[in-house]
């Protein structure tokens, strides 16, 4: 096949009318394929059933897990993620089940009543911002432009994002008051940041003096291969320059144990916990300490944590591959029309086709039975300047419907791009 940018008005309508055909016969299959959400598989989450099983629910210090008490999380709980977290069992905070509710938290306090630092709340600051590195969490996106916080861009590379961009913006602009990161296998693009690019963070000077570094780390422990990836703590590399109230770090066990019944965690400096536990007082009495002992029982420590994802990982890596094998059979030979990132870890793959075609490519795979995420959501706003990124969720499907779904993809692309190319020939 000779490669598409290359190809003359009649070679790309005879290539239309093949792909058209391998079109037609997905289509007639009547699939039904998700590859849109994050979500672990059924098997994934069979892997900790025996969590459930708890006779006692007395607490190493005698609490009683069943009753009202403990806001910050029982003692074993907190020491279980700060091993995972790498910091100080008194510098985390254990929640409910989803750490992006203590986001949403955060941010909240934040535009209501401000931080410790804060010299007003940020619902007072005439147009409060936040940095947004894209590809990113479409969820995170979702809180900001909820409270009419304004998003702005801020490209990725595998290094992590812009760096000498972030720094000049955040040292002159007092408006900006925070930045979403998922620092290890990033969600869409599956990067870690480079230890340079966690010592700026931590380092950097910012106008606004309550400057608030959303630090998720949703995949800290989520290794698909050999290599355990792992960067600086944000909280301990912060300290030495005094910045450690700017970091709120968060990960949660919905992608090692149950999404729907796990338990999350923030990890803070010691003023951030003070100020937080005073207003989340108000709100809640405790958290569910029951499944907090569930979890310590079960998971133990980070060892314990790491030889689980291993299991995980022996069901989720040959569905990565599988997509990948077939990208690079399918969409190489067609040449500079598509490129996609290679995950060492986390949940997605990003694939990038060429500008002008995403939209296209994911309508295309809906009307043939396959729901990806819309084209645009990894971007605040939903808005894609470039209309080129796919975010790819390889895990809730069996690795069948993964083989099958990737080239129905493939078929979508090139379609996609041919259509793109003749209307550039016009
Ligand atoms: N952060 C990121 C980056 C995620 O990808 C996800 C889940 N897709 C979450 C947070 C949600 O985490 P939780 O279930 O703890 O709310």
């Amino acid at each position: 096949m000779s490669e598409y940018r290359n190809m003359t008005k009649e070679q790309l309508l005879a290539e239309k009318a093949n792909l058209e055909k391998s079109y037609a016969d997905f289509k007639a299959m009547g699939l039904k394929l998700n590859m849109a959400r994050g979500k672990p598989g059924p098997h994934q989450m069979d892997l900790a059933m025996d969590l459930l099983k708890m006779e006692d629910y007395t607490a190493s210090d005698g609490t009683d897990a069943r009753n009202y008490g403990n806001l910050e999380g029982l003692e074993e709980a907190r020491a279980l993620f700060a091993d995972v977290m790498g910091v100080q069992p008194q510098n985390v905070f254990v929640g409910g089940n989803s750490s992006l509710q203590l986001m949403y938290f955060l941010v909240s306090i934040g535009y209501t009543f401000g931080f410790q630092d804060s010299p007003c709340p940020w619902s007072q600051v005439e147009k409060p911002k936040f940095l947004c590195p894209v590809p990113g969490y479409d969820r995170h996106f979702r809180i900001t432009q909820e409270f009419g916080i304004e998003m702005i861009n801020i490209p990725m590379s595998p290094e992590g994002p812009d760096m000498d961009m972030i720094e000049k913006l955040v040292a002159e602009d007092a408006s900006i008051k925070g930045i979403w990161c998922v620092p290890q296998y990033s969600n869409p693009d599956g990067y870690t940041y480079s230890d340079e690019t966690v010592r700026r963070f931590a380092s950097m000077k910012t106008a606004a003096p309550d400057f608030k570094i959303f630090w998720d780390e949703a995949y800290i422990v989520h290794h698909l291969t050999d290599e355990i990836i792992e960067t600086p703590v944000l909280l301990e590399e912060s300290r030495k320059y005094g910045n450690e109230d700017r970091v709120f770090m968060f990960t949660s066990t919905s992608k090692i144990t149950f999404p729907g019944a796990g338990v999350s965690a923030l990890a803070c400096s010691d003023n951030s916990m003070k100020y937080v536990c005073k207003r989340f007082e108000v709100m809640i009495i405790s958290y569910d300490k029951m499944n907090q002992l569930r979890h310590v029982r079960f998971l133990k420590n980070k060892q314990g944590v790491l030889a689980h994802m291993q299991k995980h990982r022996r069901r989720l890596a040959p569905c990565f591959d599988a997509v990948k094998t077939t990208f690079a059979q399918e969409l190489t030979p067609c040449g500079d029309i598509a490129h996609w990132t290679n995950p060492k870890g986390g949940y997605f793959i990003s694939l990038y086709v060429m500008p002008g075609c995403a939209k296209r490519v994911a309508q295309l795979c809906k009307d043939a039975g396959l729901v990806l995420t819309g084209a645009g959501a990894a971007f605040p706003y939903g808005r894609d300047p470039e209309d080129s990124h796919l975010r790819i969720a390889p895990t809730y499907p069996s690795l069948d419907e993964v083989e099958k779904a990737s080239v129905l993809l493939t078929v979508c692309v090139r379609l996609a791009v041919v259509e793109k190319l003749l209307e550039q020939a016009e």
